[in-house]
C-alpha cells in the first residue's frame, strides 16, 4: 500500500460527460480539449476512452502534445493544435498530420509555404485580445490564402462563465462577421461555459475542456457533470490537542477547543495549493473537515473532532471527488478547478478506472 496521495481517474465519468455535451450539441459535433495532459488526467488513456465512445476531434496546445495523441489514437483522429505553426514547430505538425490552428498572418504565410495545401484552422480573435487574427486583418488573410480555405474557423469566448456579460453577444456578433469572410467553412466557438449559453452560440463544433472533467464555474448546467477524478490522501497521524495550542508553520491557527487533528500526507508538493491554508478541506465519510494551519510541502492538518471515530491511521480522506467538490475546493484556495487539476504533481499516483 502506497502512502502517497492518489488520483483515481474515472474514464467512464469523462465519457459520460462527453456524451452529455454531444447530446446537447446536436446537430453540431463535440470535440475534446486534452491540452495539459487532459487537464492532469492523462491524455493517452482519456483520448482512447473518448475515441472508443465516438469522439473523433481533439484539441491540444502544443505540437508535442499532438504527436503523443497521434501515437495513442492512430491515423483517423482529427487533432488540432492551438499553438499550431509557431515557427520551428511546423515540421512536427506536418509529419504527424496534425491540423495547426493559425493565429497570425505570419503563421498563415509560413503554413502556405510549408503545408502546401495541408489542412489548417483559422483562429479569429473576436475581442479577447489574446490569440488569433483580428477582424480587421481578415481581408489580408483571405488574400494570403489564395484559393485555399480553412478547414475550421474558430474563436474563443472570454466571459462565457458570466452568462449576462455583454461581451458574450459582442463576441458572437464579431464571430458572425468573421464567418461571412469564409462562407461554408465549418465553425467552432464554444468552450465549456459557452456550451451552456443559449442556442445562438451554437457552432458546428463545440470544444469543451473543463466540463469533460466535471469542472467549470458557469452557473448553467454544471451540476449534472460527474467528477473526472477522485483525489485521496492518507491519514498519517491522529492527535488529541488541547485548546489554545497552535498548529503548523507560523502558528497561524490556534485551537478554540480541545480537538482531534489528523495529519494527512498531502501538501503543495502534490499540487494542493498553499493558498488553501486555513481554508481548504477534506471529507472523511460524509463529513467536511477543515484544514487547520498552513499547508506545507508534504502535509496538511485537518480537524476531525466531529468524526474522530472514523479517523484511522492509514485511512483515506477525499480531497476532490463526489463529496469534496472540485470547484468548491478550488474556490477555498482562491483559484479555479482548472488550476487545481493541472497542478496535481507527478508525486500523485494515478490509478485508471475504466468503467
Ligand atoms: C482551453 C481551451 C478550450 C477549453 O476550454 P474549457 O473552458 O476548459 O472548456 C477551448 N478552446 C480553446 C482555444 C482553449 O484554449
Amino acid at each position: 500500500m502506497s502512502m502517497r496521495p492518489r488520483a483515481t481517474i474515472h474514464l467512464g465519468n469523462i465519457v459520460d460527460n462527453w456524451r452529455l455535451f454531444d447530446h446537447t450539441a446536436r446537430p453540431g459535433k463535440v470535440g475534446a480539449v486534452l491540452k495539459c495532459d487532459a487537464y492532469g488526467h492523462g491524455a493517452a488513456p482519456v483520448s482512447k476512452a473518448l475515441y472508443e465512445a465516438g469522439c473523433r476531434t481533439f484539441f491540444v496546445a502544443y505540437p508535442e502534445e499532438g504527436a503523443d495523441l497521434r501515437a495513442a489514437l492512430g491515423p483517423n483522429a482529427d487533432i488540432f493544435v492551438f499553438q499550431g505553426a509557431v515557427s520551428g514547430h511546423a515540421t512536427l505538425v506536418k509529419t504527424k498530420s496534425l491540423t495547426p490552428v493559425l493565429n497570425s498572418l505570419k503563421e498563415i504565410r509560413a503554413w502556405m509555404d510549408l503545408g502546401q495545401g495541408d489542412p489548417f484552422a483559422l483562429h479569429v480573435d473576436t475581442g479577447m485580445n489574446r490569440l488569433g487574427v483580428s477582424l480587421g486583418q481578415l481581408s489580408n488573410v483571405r488574400d494570403a490564402l489564395g484559393d485555399k480555405r480553412p478547414k475550421l474557423i474558430m474563436s474563443h469566448m472570454a466571459s462565457a462563465d458570466t452568462p449576462p456579460a455583454r461581451q458574450n453577444r459582442a463576441q458572437l456578433e464579431a464571430f458572425k462577421a468573421a464567418k461571412a469572410f469564409f462562407p461554408g467553412v465549418p465553425t467552432s466557438l464554444e468552450n465549456t461555459a459557452a456550451h451552456w449559453l443559449d442556442d445562438s452560440f451554437r457552432s458546428d463544433l463545440s470544444r469543451p475542456g473543463i466540463g469533460l472533467y466535471g469542472g467549470g464555474t458557469s452557473p448553467l448546467r454544471a451540476d449534472t457533470l460527474k467528477p473526472g477524478l477522485t483525489l485521496e490522501a492518507r491519514i498519517l497521524q491522529i492527535s488529541e490537542v488541547p485548546a489554545d495550542q497552535n498548529v503548523g508553520y507560523g502558528a497561524t491557527a490556534t485551537l478554540s477547543r480541545d480537538s482531534v487533528l489528523a495529519t494527512i500526507g498531502l501538501g503543495y508538493g502534490d499540487g494542493f495549493p498553499r493558498s488553501a491554508s486555513n481554508s481548504g478541506f477534506v471529507y472523511l465519510g460524509q463529513m467536511h473537515c477543515p484544514v487547520v494551519g498552513r499547508v506545507s510541502m508534504d502535509l496538511i492538518t485537518v480537524d476531525v473532532t466531529a468524526v474522530k471515530g472514523l479517523a484511522k491511521v492509514g485511512g483515506l480522506v477525499e480531497v476532490i471527488g463526489t463529496n469534496a467538490d472540485l470547484e468548491a475546493q478550488a474556490a477555498a484556495a482562491g483559484t479555479l478547478g482548472y488550476e487545481l487539476l493541472t497542478g496535481l504533481s507527478a508525486r500523485v499516483e494515478r490509478i485508471y478506472q475504466h468503467d
